[in-house]
């Protein structure tokens, strides 16, 4: 068996049957991305738009792609037609060009919008006030299903805050589910949370992750 196969029957056996893993493949070729599927993996994800309208062209169809990088509108016509899901919306502009396609193109996209919870400036996504803002207005978007939030923690070895970082997400998809008579826009399924990278998928999990994200303990070190 190869490394990237007993990676994922590994994996497989030890998250809970309720959480879905995505194998973060970006930046590695199509055979390693064979070589999970052969091991039962069908879900991946892929950060350039570029990139993952290739791979999607020359891999089986039965493949979930999730996108997860930063996406810039005039990329849209190479994610939209393939991805499952785009996990990383951080911007209402964002959120209204995907909106705009799907109506364009006859495709309801499933999305989660992306929390900034690290303490790192560099990282993109909403605050907790503007997530509210979408949500409370949700029922202006005909072509987007919400399901949930994503988030990525501070790039540290400190649990304690890795755990503060992660909790922003739980309390705030608990808030938005406690409000729901305010947020009637959304779809009645909102709150899957995507959560959890190789460094702390295991905290992830054990806080209530739905998704967690996996690249580097599948496929190794990514040589960019
Ligand atoms: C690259 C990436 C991952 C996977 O990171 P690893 O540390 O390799 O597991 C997860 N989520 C996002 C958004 C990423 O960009």
């Amino acid at each position: 068996m190869t490394d990237i196969a007993s990676a994922i029957r590994k994996l497989s056996g030890e998250l809970p049957s309720n959480v879905k893993l995505v194998a973060v493949s970006k930046f590695h070729p199509a055979e390693a991305i064979m070589e999970a599927y052969k091991a039962g993996q069908r879900i991946f994800g892929e950060s350039r738009p570029q990139e993952l309208a290739a791979k999607a062209a020359a891999l089986p169809g039965d493949i979930s792609w999730h996108f997860i990088g930063h996406l810039q509108t005039n990329k849209l016509k190479l994610v939209l037609p393939v991805a499952a899901m785009v996990e990383s919306v951080d911007s209402l502009h964002l959120l209204e060009a995907i909106d705009r396609w799907g109506g364009e193109n006859g495709k309801v996209t499933d999305v989660l919008l992306e929390m900034h919870i690290a303490s790192e400036e560099t990282k993109q996504g909403f605050s907790r006030e503007e997530i509210l803002s979408v949500v409370s207005d949700a029922s202006i978007f005909h072509n987007v299903h919400i399901s949930g939030l994503m988030g990525m923690a501070t790039f540290t070895d400190d649990e304690a805050v890795i755990r503060k970082d992660f909790a922003k997400l739980v309390a705030l998809r608990d808030e938005i589910a406690a409000g729901r008579d305010r947020y009637r826009g959304l779809p009645q399924d909102f709150g899957i949370l995507s959560f959890g990278m190789t460094h702390d998928y295991r905290i992830a999990v054990g806080m209530g992750a739905d998704i967690v994200r996996i690249g580097t303990l599948i496929f190794g070190e990514r040589t960019y």
